[in-house]
């Protein structure tokens, strides 16, 4: 039976990827943890009994750790997505997320190449690479032009990819995957802080008690959202296709962070009125409450204004194709979270 380890499966896209793989293939999944003081496993908890699931501690800092799990699994493909994965904390920690996103990629290949070179290998690239864009939409031929300590160590990354492929004959991929999101999302992310914090406020509103308004930071920024499921398939895709190749995969739409708070309330049925604009704007619950104020220390010492990806070379190769809609996606986040909220009273 055929072998994945799959890096970061606490996370959004590992416990999803897990999933999908359980559920399309026979093959053994092995989640990769590293181990942490406090339980971080509610994304897994789940596929706890699942006999074709095992955890392995595996420590992406630590490179003996990479290759001790490697030369015992043997396995057939390697997804990392282990990563210090927010943007916005990648000024905050630039070296832990330098050692985490590109020095511990260049582990993991060295690994692979000594111990199983035949094993597929996809490390989680990501829209932040072409950063400060000089077109829009992005395809693969964009430039890369990183514009944070994240988007730099994931070029850094891809560029390692791309040279242990050629010059080992590796199969190596890197995709441009655009902002994927759904209820496993992280909560400093903007999709989950927002969804989050609007069925926390019609739970106070509903309860008749008072409540903190939500503080968000640039909400002029656009984003393109897509469902984290779907990318999942698209990366199974990438990793079973004759050749190896990156592909961008995004839904190609292109919505302001505005947007998405709109779309929420409209979800959550809370009535609002908007007054002032940018720093200053703030949305009211009966014209005198705040649900949202702006909060500049949430805004980011450099910004990616605008991410818009052309996932077509994508559908042409692999016949990829996102399936769930802006508007779906919002509503399963709120959704989720309200339920989240009323099953904790
Ligand atoms: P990113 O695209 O990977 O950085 O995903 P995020 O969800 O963290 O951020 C998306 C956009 O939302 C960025 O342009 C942020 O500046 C903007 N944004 C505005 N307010 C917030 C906030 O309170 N938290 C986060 N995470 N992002 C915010």
């Amino acid at each position: 039976m055929k072998k994945v380890i799959i890096t970061g499966v606490t996370g959004q896209d590992g416990s999803l990827m897990a999933d999908y793989l359980l559920k399309n293939t026979d093959y053994e999944i092995y989640g990769a943890i590293r181990r942490l003081s406090v339980d971080n496993h509610k994304n897994i908890l789940h596929l706890k009994k699942e006999p074709r699931f095992t955890l392995v501690n595996l420590d992406l800092n630590d490179a003996h750790s990479i290759r001790d799990v490697i030369m015992d699994v043997d396995p057939d493909f390697f997804i990392n997505f282990g990563a210090q994965s927010f943007v916005g904390r990648s000024w905050n920690y630039p070296i832990q997320t330098w050692i985490t996103d590109a020095d511990a990629v260049l582990h993991i290949l060295e690994s692979i190449r000594r111990f199983c070179p035949d094993c597929r290998f996809y490390n989680a690239g990501s829209s932040e690479e072409f950063g400060n864009v000089i077109c829009t939409p992005q395809n693969e031929s964009h430039p890369l032009r990183p514009q944070s300590p994240y988007g730099a160590a994931k070029c850094a990354a891809r560029h390692i990819v791309r040279v242990y492929r050629e010059s080992y004959n590796l199969y190596a991929i890197q995709g441009w995957l655009f902002n994927h999101e759904g209820p496993r999302r992280g909560q400093d992310f903007v999709t989950r802080k927002i969804t989050s914090n609007i069925a926390r406020i019609k739970h106070s509103i509903e309860s008749g008690i008072a409540f903190e308004p939500l503080e968000l930071g640039n909400i002029s920024t656009k984003r393109d959202w897509t469902d984290a499921t779907d990318m999942m398939e698209g990366i199974w895709l990438m990793l079973n296709a004759e050749t190896p190749k990156n592909y961008v995969l995004s839904s190609g739409q292109l919505h302001s962070i505005r947007e998405f708070l709109h779309e929420t309330l409209k979800c959550s049925n809370i009535p609002f009125s908007i007054e002032g604009e940018d720093e200053n704007e703030k949305y009211l619950y009966k014209n005198k409450t705040p649900i949202m104020v702006v909060n500049p220390e949430f805004y980011r010492p450099a910004e990616v204004h605008k991410l818009c990806g052309d996932y077509s070379l994508a559908k042409k190769d692999l016949g990829w194709e996102p399936k769930v809609k802006f508007q779906d996606l919002v509503k399963k986040m709120y959704d989720n979270d309200y339920e989240l909220l009323k099953s904790a009273i």
